[in-house]
């Protein structure tokens, strides 16, 4: 966005191509592999790291012909679908006849199964429903090779080929489809907000709540002044698909950049010293699933929550959390067609690491960005963290200077502390150096399986572990 807005464009394809089937898939990639052209699969183009740059040229493979949503088989509870469908037609599709897939990533309206597949994605509603590698039964994809794979379905004996091959980002493979597992619309939902006193207590809270067995389908802590930020930010009408974006009023402005000058942001330690003056921090909940149960489980989140010093806030904080749900990730597109930058980097820890990855990274970006923060995407193991960032500067030139000296220091600080590189936007162009370091000796076997699955090397080169 910075280089567009700069009149620079991203490295092009030197063609697009759009194929109708399997076979389709096949024969340009054969075609590509013959004469050593890179191919690079593409989905909805959502993804943030850098993932469908074409770095070396080549051909861009758009996937989005193969749409076909197939219908439930209500015994095994799956169904077949094709990787190129938008999220938010596939889980219309579901809803129609009666089921969900459980995935709602902020991006639903503009990315597809085949780019979840290849960045493990997960949806806002993975605590309960898991992330999309915990969906997929088996998986259809053409190799590097040219060759078509299909993988056996769960439950089986022996490795998980599916899984060698979920999170490759277009380097391995083409993915032409999957069976994935569906569940029944919820009967009950129940929603609510908590206010406590200091981000650890929130953190604390979660962890227990996980531990204790509960599987909440949202569970959601804002640090201090992301919580003053979703109080005060008014509802967005209802979430609007990218189509209709152009009729969108002028008076829908940021409610950030109605709070921040840009003045103030290129110099984020005033702002981020002010924040760290706020103390209240809001937790939102949600439980769904059969009426009785849901019922009962929010019951326990709510004492074990209590117990832990929170004031129970009922469920308006859930309800204005559901419906505005998409909107953020579109106001901070507005934030940069203003002139400043955001952006925002997830990675995950578990519960002993997550506080002092908190703090070590606001510390480390201080004096670069404004920073917030929210915990969510909860596992008893230890849970995501989702920094957001603010940042703004003198000249277009001297903000991406920032912006890498961000990156570099806020990535640095997280994986210092014991974070992982990614927990859902994937890894791209953007953190391969350092999916490379995390990685270690495990790039060796990678790059044997590389070799193995695309042996002329033309699928999306020079990304993930910075495949050459
Ligand atoms: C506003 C916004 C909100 C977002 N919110 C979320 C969120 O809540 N959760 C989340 O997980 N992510 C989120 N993302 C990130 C992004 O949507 C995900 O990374 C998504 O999985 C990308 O899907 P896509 O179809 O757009 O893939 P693309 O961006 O087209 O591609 C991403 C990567 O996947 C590869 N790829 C795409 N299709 C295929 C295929 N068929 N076979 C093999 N490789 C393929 C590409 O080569 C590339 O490496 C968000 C992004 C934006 C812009």
């Amino acid at each position: 966005l910075l280089w567009i807005r700069q009149g620079r464009l991203p490295p092009p394809p030197d063609a697009v191509v759009w194929p109708g089937s399997e076979e389709e898939v096949q024969a340009v990639i054969r075609l590509c592999r013959a004469r050593r052209i890179a191919v690079i699969p593409f989905g909805a183009g959502s993804g943030v790291c850098g993932g469908t740059v074409a770095v070396k040229g080549g051909i861009a493979l758009d996937m989005k012909r193969l749409e076909a949503v197939g219908t439930v088989d209500p015994q095994r509870r799956c169904v077949d679908v094709q990787a190129g469908v938008l999220g938010e037609v596939l889980e219309r599709s579901l809803n129609a006849q009666g089921w969900t897939l459980g995935h709602f990533p902020s991006s639903i309206y503009m990315s597809t199964l085949g780019g979840w597949l290849a960045a493990r994605s997960a949806g806002q509603l993975s605590s309960r429903y898991g992330k999309i590698e915990d969906m997929v039964l088996s998986v259809r994809a053409v190799s590097g090779a040219g060759e078509l794979l299909v993988t056996p379905e769960r439950p089986f004996r022996g490795p998980d080929l599916a899984q060698l091959l979920v999170g490759s980002e277009g380097t391995l493979c083409a993915f032409t489809g999957a069976r994935l597992r569906v569940h029944p619309a919820p009967e009950a939902r129940a929603l609510r907000g908590y206010r406590f006193n200091r981000v650890s207590e929130g953190v604390e809270a979660i962890r227990v709540l996980m531990r204790a067995g509960l599987r909440p389908a949202v569970v959601r802590l804002y640090d201090p002044f992301d919580t003053a930020l979703v109080a005060r930010s008014r509802p967005h009408p209802s979430p609007t698909p990218p189509s209709m974006r152009g009729t969108w009023k002028s008076d829908t402005v940021p409610f950030l950049l109605r709070q921040i000058s840009r003045h103030a942001l290129s110099r984020p330690i005033l702002l981020n010293r002010a924040a760290g003056a706020l103390r209240r921090c809001l937790l939102v909940t949600m439980f769904e699933g059969e009426g009785a149960r849901t019922r009962k489980e929010d019951e326990q989140a709510r004492i074990l929550c209590t117990q832990r010093g929170a004031v129970d806030l009922g469920e308006e904080p859930g309800l204005h959390w559901l419906k505005e749900r998409y909107s953020v990730s579109y106001k901070m597109s507005k934030l940069v067609d203003s002139g400043a930058l955001a952006d925002t980097m997830e990675v995950a820890a578990t519960w002993d690491k997550v506080m002092d990855v908190y703090e070590r990274v606001r510390a480390a970006a201080a004096s670069i960005a404004f920073v917030l923060c929210h915990f969510s995407h909860a596992y008893p193991e230890g849970c995501s963290l989702y920094f957001s960032f603010a940042l703004s500067d003198v000249s277009e030139q001297a903000q991406e200077r920032r912006y890498d000296a961000l990156w570099r220091t806020a990535l640095s600080a997280a994986r210092s502390a014991g974070a992982t590189v990614s927990h859902h936007h994937g890894v791209g162009l953007l953190k391969s150096a350092a999916l490379r370091e995390e990685l270690g000796e495990g790039v060796v076997l990678l790059d044997r399986l590389k070799r193995a699955l695309d042996p002329d090397g033309i699928m999306n080169p020079s990304k993930l572990w910075a495949v050459p």
